[in-house]
């Protein structure tokens, strides 16, 4: 398959993320994420979109990842990552191209569910704090 050969090495932008911009939690459960085992997923999927990069890139617990698979997600986690790339752009605007402001992504998330991607994978998110042992 041509496709698997175009995917790039997200490794980059899992430091990235890591390093700068998220709570280092699950985008979508919420959880604390295990430093030896983040997932970088594609938020619209990579089988749709071809896009590797970071305004569609989110990290994500092995589970969620493997889970949401070739799926979207509600449109709540559409609004999680405008906020999130809004953060991303007032920080490194060199990081996300202007041109995917909020209505080109909500358009992308539109033409996806037109295009086949009927099956909406709703993450279970943590309902409450984790207790930290010391
Ligand atoms: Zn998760």
């Amino acid at each position: 398959m041509d496709t698997i050969t175009l995917r790039n090495d997200l490794s980059v932008y899992r430091k990235i993320l890591f390093n700068e911009f998220e709570e280092h939690t699950c985008f979508y459960c919420g959880k604390e994420l295990d430093h030896g085992d983040i997932h970088v997923d594609h938020f619209i999927p990579w089988s749709f979109i071809k896009d590797d990069n970071l305004w569609n890139l989110v990290l994500s617990c092995p589970k969620c990842n493997l889970k949401k698979s070739d799926r979207l997600t509600p449109d709540l986690f559409v609004d999680n990552l405008i906020e999130r790339n809004h953060m991303i752009i007032e920080k490194s605007a060199e990081l996300i191209s202007p041109s995917y402001q909020e209505k080109k992504l909500r358009l992308i998330y539109y033409w996806a569910k037109c295009n086949g991607y009927h099956d909406i994978w709703t993450p279970e998110r943590k309902v409450h704090t984790l207790e930290k042992v010391q």
